[in-house]
């Protein structure tokens, strides 16, 4: 049942946070709901789940109008969040439905966001995907590349950096992908000390992972089939 699967993620979480010393309130749950019926998706906000991720544009503002009427109505204050790559064709949009944009990957989508988001008036935040291995998914920014991006990103005052996410190569022992969170811990705290501050969000960490992932400093944990089972698609 899916409020026990909730209340089980919410224990791992705070016992991975509560283990190494960090408070459970800094971390983010992000609910992913790609390829989830809207049916799971209103169950889950009904159990208090409010931040929900997905990765395709498309799907997203559909599932979003549907649900329009559904979320005024009990007044929620629900989050999206990009979390898959995001096309050139599709930044419009994205940058009228989500709230943060996990996927910033080059200084052309930079610029592009920035322009859509200057229309509307509105302060786009995003993250940089930060690509650690070659076996890792094909997005993503070097880590030589992103400081660089970043000063892109001061120039435009319409975007928002707030901090790294990276989707590291799947392992079926979790363990074997701590070094990827660490190395992602260890990129921001550099970045921290040569005085981009406000580099502070770290998005890693999914169903099989994220209590890893919280034990290496995550503040966003992007959690899936653990909450929802298997996807449709
Ligand atoms: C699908 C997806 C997730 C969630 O994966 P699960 O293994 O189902 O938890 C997290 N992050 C990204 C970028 C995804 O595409």
């Amino acid at each position: 049942m899916l409020s026990e699967r909730i209340s089980s993620i919410f224990k791992k979480l705070t016992y991975s946070a509560l283990r190494t010393g960090r408070n459970p309130e800094e971390i983010k749950l992000i609910a992913v709901t790609k390829s989830q019926s809207i049916d799971k998706i209103k169950e889950a906000s009904q159990l208090g789940l409010r931040v929900f991720g997905e990765n395709r544009v498309q799907e997203a503002k559909a599932k979003i109008e549907e649900l329009r009427n559904f979320i005024d109505q009990w007044k929620m204050n629900i989050e999206w969040h990009m979390i898959g790559h995001l096309q050139s064709n599709k930044v419009k949009d994205a940058v009228k439905l989500f709230t943060m944009i996990h996927s910033l990957d080059s200084e052309k989508l930079a610029i592009l966001i920035n322009k859509e988001a200057e229309k509307i008036n509105k302060i786009q935040r995003v993250l940089i995907q930060v690509k650690l291995s070659e076996e890792e998914s094909k997005y993503g920014v070097k880590e030589e590349e992103v400081e660089r991006l970043i000063e892109s990103c001061l120039n435009l005052k319409n975007i928002k950096v707030e901090g790294l996410m990276t989707i590291p190569p799947y392992f079926e022992n979790p363990e074997d992908v701590r070094i990827y969170f660490r190395r992602l811990r260890k990129i921001r705290d550099e970045l921290n000390k040569k005085g981009y501050d406000f580099i502070k969000e770290l998005s890693m960490g999914m169903s099989n992972d994220f209590e890893v992932a919280i034990e290496e400093g995550s503040t966003m944990v992007r959690i899936g089939t653990a909450i929802f089972g298997q996807r449709i698609k």
